[in-house]
């Protein structure tokens, strides 16, 4: 097994939210789950129990060979992380038009955006973007193996959606992370870690949000996501974003295991305390009037 980066395990430790108890369970077994695809045939799959916080979510007891099966290519069920699904739980609880257009801005290799897709089940519109060519292509094969006409898949710069303001309903960022949350799943999220590099990341995290804030409309909502457990990349950016943005926290119920953050604004499943990887959500909603036409937009 890996070592932990030691400035990690020395941050969790003196940590009195996540305890030391992160640590041993980051060191065990990976828990293994699927969402289905309501609109295919159900697989026969070692399935476990239900997951609770997402509609077709399941525990697998085994981790099979998903690539040697037809049906994993045919799309009828996408593997994913357990607390990634916490998605589903909060897109439910969302007051969203009846055809909502839906921006998932960090969509590679589509775990999110087929979660989408069965929620919206080919209402309104997902526009599934990418910003790494090679990625955009694996989402844009996942997305087209999930099956619904009303998605579309772009390979574009967080920036250049400043290009339509005032245009989505909901916005998706689950953005790159440090991945502290994948240390257990991914071994090599070890070695990547440093400190420097959650600065990093955190920076980014800041700029993406601001790229792609104009082009949710007012009312709309800015659902923010990573896989990592730091503050400076969970509850510090909230602070900064709410500092920064005409934005509100969105009050949403999620239940225990789930726990609300450091700052009650957002929330995190912790492995060892929920069966599932390193996970964050915050969720914030738009307010200000909705703006006139004077974007560039309107003028090019
Ligand atoms: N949402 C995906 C899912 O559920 O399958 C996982 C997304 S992963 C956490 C973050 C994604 O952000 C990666 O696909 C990465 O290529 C992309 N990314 C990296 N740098 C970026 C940037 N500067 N702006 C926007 N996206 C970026």
């Amino acid at each position: 097994m890996i070592p932990f980066p030691l400035k990690f395990e020395n941050r969790v430790k003196n940590d009195l939210f996540l305890g030391e108890e992160l640590l041993t369970a980051l060191n065990t077994e990976t828990p293994t789950s699927v969402r289905l695809n309501p609109h295919k045939t159900k697989p026969n799959l070692p399935f476990q129990k239900e997951i609770d916080w997402c509609q077709n979510g399941y525990y697998l007891t085994e981790r099979p060979s998903f690539t040697l099966d037809p049906l994993f290519h045919a799309g009828t069920y996408y593997p994913q992380e357990a607390g990634s699904m916490v998605l589903d739980s909060i897109l439910r609880q969302l007051d969203l038009p009846e055809q909502p257009k839906i921006l998932d801005l960090c969509a590679a290799p589509g775990g999110k955006s087929t979660l989408i897709a069965s929620f919206l089940d080919n209402k309104g519109m997902l526009v599934s973007n990418e910003v790494i060519n090679s990625r955009a292509k694996i989402l844009r094969e996942n997305l087209s193996k999930w099956g619904h006409t009303n998605v579309v898949v772009t390979n574009n710069d967080p920036e250049h959606f400043e290009k339509i303001p005032n245009f989505f309903d909901t916005i998706v960022v689950d953005a790159p992370c440090s991945g502290e949350g994948m240390f257990r799943k991914d071994p090599d999220a070890r070695t990547e870690w440093t400190e420097d590099n959650v600065q990093l990341c955190a920076a980014r995290q800041k700029r993406i949000v601001m790229d792609v804030w104009d082009s949710l409309k007012a009312g709309g909502y800015l659902i923010y996501s990573t896989c990592t457990f730091n503050e400076d990349e969970n509850e510090n950016n909230v602070e900064w974003l709410l500092n920064n943005l005409e934005a509100e926290i969105v009050s949403v119920e999620l239940k225990e295991p789930i726990q609300k953050d450091r700052i009650q604004k957002g929330f995190y499943c912790i492995p060892g305390k929920t069966a599932t990887e390193g996970f964050y959500i915050a969720v914030f909603q738009k307010i200000g009037k909705i703006p006139s036409f004077t974007s560039k937009f309107a003028y090019n």
